[in-house]
């Protein structure tokens, strides 16, 4: 990676011989891809604070100058939420940011966010004419790090303004969760006029994107400020309030006199390994570690609301984004040595390839085609250790991938103090135990029809409870859908 500033002068260069020219199509496609500024591997890992810093202004326009305004412009089936990004792209390229950042708010409500956590290589990037082009998709257009630049520009500069309301209907609708989902939901039912109450289980809203997603890739303070957003729209939130627990679900309606449910409670329920000594002390499932760090802020010793688990060594299993995050924040926590365990090899690998990138830039260890047998204490039942079997690949699963399969006699022994159990996350059962006739599948999520209405009447659901665990922008598109069916219908009533 080119330093910083040689990344600016290069597109200051670049944007001065371009600016004003009427550029091709073969003009465009020699533009060169602009690399996205990051803080420097050895610097990070001492700190919380972003990696990727952002694209400056010329970087912006050479980049959206690379896009060729395609007619049928596939990047926009490649977004779940369909934003027109050739034409938010021609008003980057012509530096009108806030016209840009408009055309995009006219199909998602979080663009800082989707810029930066959106899978895009295998979304709006990967069906890019350019990357086709180039036989690489990743020198497709980089359409989210243009859209993360604009919204940026409308938060810095103090353009962002409260959608209007319209007048009030009377009606009432409870939100459950304030993750992704449940924000759109709860933004798009309030600008139609209706009383919304946002109810959180946790002491703080924004679900994943809070207590999930690491500082060092998603700022929390660009989170809290979507939220403000929605309490100066006079969405009404209750936090620590646990549906299911505090109150049933079917009391908000049936007692409370809410007109609608929308549910948008997530997949926080994490899967163990079920192996021998995961109840040592220093075994974490991802989701509790990255809780403590984020949500409560472990790292923040003077201030924090949790003590950290001091770990020398630290074994990551899994090989998604979500051990990646583990991994890379295990490292800024102060682990000396930071492995992840993976049964496949890299090409099976889920994450992204930008985090593994940074992750490998970071020094943490990948140990592939290993898989753990059991974790090993000492005798105050701390873990002191962790051991492997080899693994190779055999013949491809249901799932399309190359199965693993364990090689007898391989077992070696990991020297590691902590062990972060990173391999998915299961629905929370407790709505579906504590709500009669609500249908939910074998996985626990809750079952909908087309307009995203549950088996229960009024009360609908989307996002990661339905669709088991999956991304910020998918659960927003639900959040929206499911709110326009529940406009609809309350403005027939
Ligand atoms: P959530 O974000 O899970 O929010 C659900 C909320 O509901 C939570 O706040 C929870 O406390 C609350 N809740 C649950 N039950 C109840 C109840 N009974 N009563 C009241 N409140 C309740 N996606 C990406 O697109 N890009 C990424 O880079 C990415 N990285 C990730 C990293 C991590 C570590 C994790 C765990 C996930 C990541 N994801 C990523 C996935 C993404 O965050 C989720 O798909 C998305 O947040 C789902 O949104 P949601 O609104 O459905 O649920
Ligand atoms: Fe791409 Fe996500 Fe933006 Fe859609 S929301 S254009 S998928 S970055
Ligand atoms: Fe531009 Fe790529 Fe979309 Fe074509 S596919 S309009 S080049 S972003």
């Amino acid at each position: 990676m080119k330093p910083v500033e040689e990344l600016k002068r290069e597109a200051d260069e670049l944007f001065s011989e371009i600016e004003g020219l009427e550029l091709k199509n073969k003009d465009r496609l020699k533009l060169p891809p602009q690399d996205m500024p990051n803080q420097d591997p050895l610097e990070r890992i001492k700190n919380m604070n972003e990696v990727a810093t952002g694209y400056f202004e010329p970087q912006v326009r050479v980049e959206a100058a690379r896009c060729l305004q395609c007619k049928n412009a596939p990047c926009i089936q490649g977004c779940p939420v369909a934003i027109n990004i050739p034409a938010f792209l021609k008003a980057a390229e012509e530096g009108d940011f806030d016209k840009s950042v408009k055309i995009i708010k006219e199909s998602s409500l979080l663009p800082a966010i989707c810029g930066r956590v959106c899978p895009q290589e295998t979304q709006c990037q990967a069906t890019c004419t350019v990357g086709k082009a180039k036989k690489d998709p990743l020198k497709s257009v980089s359409i989210g790090r243009i859209e993360r630049y604009v919204a940026d520009i409308e938060r810095e500069t103090g353009k962002k303004s409260i959608p209007e309301i319209a007048s009030e209907t009377g009606k009432k609708v409870a939100v459950i969760g304030s993750g992704p989902a449940g924000i759109t939901a709860a933004a798009d039912l309030r600008k139609a006029g209706h009383q919304v109450t946002i109810f959180e289980a946790f002491h703080r809203p924004g679900g994943v994107m809070i207590y999930g997603i690491p500082e060092f890739r998603l700022p929390k303070a660009i989170v809290q400020e979507e939220f403000d957003t929605l309490t100066a729209m006079g969405v009404e939130l209750q936090t620590n309030f646990l549906v299911g627990r505090t109150r049933k679900l079917t009391d908000l309606i049936e007692k409370d006199g809410y007109n609608a449910i929308f549910i948008g409670s997530g997949a926080g329920l994490p899967k163990f390994m079920n192996i021998e000594g995961e109840n040592l002390v220093g075994v974490f499932s991802a989701n509790e570690y990255l809780t403590r760090s984020n949500m409560m802020k472990a790292y923040d010793e003077d201030h924090a609301d949790t003590p950290i688990y001091h770990s020398k060594k630290v074994a990551v299993l899994g090989g998604g984004n979500v051990a990646m995050d583990a991994a890379r924040t295990a490292l800024r926590l102060g682990a000396e040595k930071v492995y992840i365990v993976y049964r496949r090899t890299e090409k099976e690998m889920p994450a992204r390839v930008e985090e593994v990138h940074h992750a490998k830039e970071e020094g943490i260890e990948f140990l592939l085609l290993h898989n753990p047998k059991r974790i090993l204490g000492n005798e105050k039942g701390r873990v002191e250790g962790l051991e492997l079997l080899t693994y190779e690949l055999g013949e491809p699963d249901d799932s399309g991938r190359r199965r693993p399969i364990p090689i007898e006699g391989s077992e070696s022994v990991l020297d590691v103090d902590t062990v972060i159990v990173s391999i998915g996350n299961d629905s929370n059962p407790l709505l579906e135990h504590t709500t009669d006739n609500l249908e939910t599948n074998k996985w626990g999520n809750i079952v909908v029809n087309e307009d995203l209405e549950t088996s229960i009447d009024r009360i609908y659901a989307g996002g990661d409870i339905v669709l088991g665990a999956a991304t910020v922008i998918l659960a927003m598109g639900q959040g929206r859908k499911a709110a326009a069916q529940i406009n609809e219908r309350l403005a027939k009533e």
